[in-house]
């Protein structure tokens, strides 16, 4: 198992300082004892131009298979694999390997030169031989998100003097690029095990906080993070759960600062027959209040409510006896507590609003039994395949009476002046759908969850593009009847 590390410098900044921010000094070979066997650190070339460190690992099998006994003493099946084939990938062993030997690396840490380690470095990393269970593809997906300039990933034949027996299961990686080396390495602890998707150790609990301390500044935001999450966390549904819901709660905290910018709150100036223009947001709370007025509710959910200003319109309708802001964004609800003076509220006020940090990709038996939800302007800050998992929560688990989708229309933007065409209305947005891709996603899941959906314009319906808003408007079909029946079937039987 094998990597190696690379750099270029100048007379004045010396590639070798790559050993100092390594800590391992060039003109040494060292070896080291690891669970699995022992490591190998060495540099094949080590110039003021350039100088390459590599990164062996020789696993032990014997220690290997005794290590790896499960809890009946017989041998882990899931460890032959790696006392046969795959002497030289680089797989989860080599990831654990390099975190224990470039420690103080990982963690962005050199003494000696702290301005270097905290600075991107032109790198290049080889793994000659990395596992690719997803394929080449999916190599690509995890590392070209992630900053560098060339990902090159080739296909390694399965026998190079047979090569009509095809592709091995393993890719050749070389990543070029001007990285922090920390950020690097950290790349490689987390990805190559991803790769791998067969961890050799139990996962154990501390795994998850390990992911998220490796995973700082990339993961929150990396597009494949569900499914390196899942991998990393050797598919345990709890740890992984765990990991996904405070990395949600990073990539908020982030994108939190985007709001500034998001067009969709700038004042909408076409409106031009009113005399003073309305903002969009302000269209939408009125329509969101008129629709829930003629749902008859009185209960209601806004989840995903952002810094409360729907809560507090609500508020000023006696009518909604009960409402409930969910959000994930701590500090959002913080600024929707200071809006609403919650601490400052009379008693009777404060008994009708409640704010609660949640995030909506995970059901929650407290939300169920209510009137009804509005989700405004919050399905587009989900990744496209977190959608199911928010639809399974609301549609499926929650079931209110009734509820409101909003999304931005994609359609309206080209008649958006200050928005750069091609553009999203805001940094956060996953996607924007056309009024087509919204109403072929509402209908599905109306069908799926047994509701009715229409939908409304929200904002100037443009002739030839559309409003800017579109709002559905999900109604529950009546299931009183079907119960009943059932109900009466059930009776029967018995
Ligand atoms: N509903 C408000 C805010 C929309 S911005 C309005 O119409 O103005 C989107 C909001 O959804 C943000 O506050 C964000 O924190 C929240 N959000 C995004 N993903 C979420 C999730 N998985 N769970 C809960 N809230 C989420």
């Amino acid at each position: 198992m094998f990597l190696t590390i690379g750099t270029t410098g100048t007379p004045e900044r010396p590639a070798t300082d790559l050993g100092f921010l390594l800590h391992k000094h060039p003109d040494k070979a060292q070896a080291f004892s690891t669970s699995h066997g022992s490591a190998h650190v060495f540099y094949p070339e080590a110039s003021a131009e350039r100088c390459t460190a590599a990164l062996l690992l020789e696993v032990d099998p014997v220690a290997l298979v005794r290590r790896g006994k499960g809890r009946g003493g017989a041998p882990d099946a899931a460890l032959a694999q790696y006392v046969n084939d795959r002497p030289y990938a680089a797989s989860s062993l080599l990831s654990v390997a390099l975190a224990a030997v470039f420690k103080s690396a990982l963690g962005g840490v050199c003494r000696a030169m702290p301005e270097r380690a905290a600075s991107p470095l032109p790198l290049r990393i080889e793994v000659p031989a990395l596992p690719a269970r997803g394929g080449a593809e999916l190599v690509r997906k995890l590392f070209a998100p992630l900053g560098w300039s060339r990902v090159e990933v080739t296909a390694v034949p399965l026998d190079e003097e047979f090569p009509a027996w095809g592709d091995s299961r393993y890719v050749r990686l070389v990543l070029e690029g001007e990285l922090r080396l920390a950020d690097a390495l950290r790349q490689l602890y987390v990805l190559l095990p991803v790769l791998d998707d067969a961890k050799h150790y139990w996962v154990a609990p501390d795994e998850v906080d390990k992911l998220l301390r490796a995973g700082e500044g990339w993961l929150a935001d990396h597009p494949e993070r569900p499914l390196i999450t899942r991998r990393y966390l050797s598919h345990r549904w709890g740890l992984t759960r765990q990991a996904d819901q405070a990395l949600e709660l990073v990539r908020l905290a982030e994108s939190d600062d985007l709001d500034v910018g998001c067009v969709d709150n700038a004042v909408d100036e076409s409106t031009d027959t009113e005399e003073k223009p309305v903002p969009l947001a302000e269209h939408r709370r009125t329509a969101i209040l008129d629709a829930l007025r003629a749902a008859g509710a009185s209960r209601v959910l806004d989840l995903g409510c952002g810094q409360g200003q729907l809560v507090q319109a609500l508020l000023k309708d006696v009518r909604f006896t009960e409402i409930v802001g969910v959000d994930v964004s701590m500090r959002a609800l913080t600024i929707a507590s200071r809006r609403l003076k919650l601490d400052r509220m009379g008693e009777r006020q404060a008994d009708r609003v409640t704010l609660r940090q949640g995030s909506l990709t995970y059901t929650d038996k407290r939300l169920a039994g209510y009137d009804a939800a509005v989700l405004s302007e919050v399905v587009e800050h989900l990744d496209l395949p977190r959608l199911p998992a928010l639809e399974y929560a609301v549609f499926g688990a929650a079931r209110p009476g009734t509820v409101l989708v909003t999304t931005p229309n994609v359609e309206y933007n080209v008649r958006w002046e200050t928005l750069p065409a091609g553009h999203v209305r805001h940094g956060d947005h996953r996607f924007e759908w056309t009024r087509a891709e919204f109403r072929d996603w509402a209908g599905q899941v109306a069908e799926r969850h047994g509701y009715t959906v229409r939908y409304e314009p929200v904002g100037p319906d443009d002739p030839e593009v559309g409003p800017p808003t579109q709002m559905a408007v999900f109604t529950r079909a009546t299931e009183t009847g079907t119960t009943t029946e059932k109900k009466a079937k059930e009776a029967e039987a018995a």
